[in-house]
């Protein structure tokens, strides 16, 4: 299937490694001019320049995402580079772990400075040309958390569904104007997020994280984690041209880990 892609901008934000970085590539194997962008310079250039290697066109740009000037010189740097935005992908690392009653209002505005605010910033700034041109794609990464809660992780829980309710929302206002806004929840995937998860949770529950890894692996049906690629290719499909009737939607990639049937 052709995804309709070719010369198509594309910001991908989180994309110096793991879950990001994978939608990064990607996208650029399907030919759209990717502009990568996270907080570690060297890591970004590495991936630009792999994505270049193998005949795609990217270009990077390091920033946190926490600062709110970020967004704007982020957009402004994709248009220089490669033209007006057509999609965004819009990722950052997870927040610390941590129980709901436990955390105080410091971690709450961390959390939603590092999962809410970054997205609402960025689609602001690419919302009225995408509009405008009547086509766009918007897909926000969040997580399983969205459908089942996970024990220990109440800022994900929290932010993630105010990202969906957002995302679910806006959809249904730019419909008409040829936007799509999604969201894709991750299941368990085999990254850098998931092995500091393990050991923070071996820690606190004396045991190890090989151990905590196999409990969790007999809970997922696939008896597996995701591959980074394996959501990419969710998230490559979810922002292509044929799926343009498909908005709105919270999409989990989780190796049939989540119960509920809708
Ligand atoms: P990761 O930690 O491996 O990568 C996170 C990326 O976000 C990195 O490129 C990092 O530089 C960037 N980033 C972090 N904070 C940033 C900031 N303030 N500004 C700009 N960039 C920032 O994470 P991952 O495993 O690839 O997961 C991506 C997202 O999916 C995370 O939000 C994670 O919580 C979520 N998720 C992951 C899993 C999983 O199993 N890996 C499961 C469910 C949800």
């Amino acid at each position: 299937m052709d995804l309709g892609l070719k010369g198509k901008t594309a910001i991908v934000t989180g994309a110096s490694q793991g879950i990001g970085r994978a939608v990064a590539d990607a996208l650029a194997a399907e030919g759209a001019r990717v502009v990568l962008s996270a907080r570690n310079e060297e890591k970004l250039a590495r991936a630009a320049a792999e994505i270049c290697a193998a005949a795609g066109d990217a270009a990077y740009y390091a920033g946190d995402l926490n600062d709110p000037e970020t967004a704007e010189q982020l957009v402004a740097f994709a248009e220089r580079e490669f033209g007006p935005v057509d999609l965004l992908v819009g990722n950052t690392g997870g927040p610390p772990s941590g129980e709901a009653h436990a955390l105080d209002e410091a971690a709450w505005r961390a959390a939603a400075e590092l999962l809410f605010y970054p997205q609402i910033r960025l689609t602001r700034r690419v919302l009225p040309g995408m509009r405008e041109r009547g086509w766009g794609r918007i897909l926000y990464i969040t997580s399983i958390s969205v459908k089942e809660p996970i024990e220990n992780l109440a800022l994900s829980n929290a932010l993630r569904a105010a990202v969906t309710g957002f995302a679910k929302t806006l959809s249904r206002e730019v419909a008409a104007d040829g936007v799509t806004v999604n969201t894709l929840g991750p299941g368990y995937t085999a990254t850098e997020r998931v092995k500091h998860l393990f050991e923070d949770n071996a820690a606190r529950q004396n045991t190890t994280p090989e151990a905590l890894e196999q409990r969790l692996l007999a809970q997922i049906p696939a008896r597996r984690m995701a591959r980074p690629e394996e959501i990419a290719a969710v998230a490559a499909f979810l922002v292509s041209e044929p799926a343009s009737y498909l908005t709105g939607q919270a999409v989990m990639v989780d190796g049939g880990y989540t119960h509920g049937l809708l």
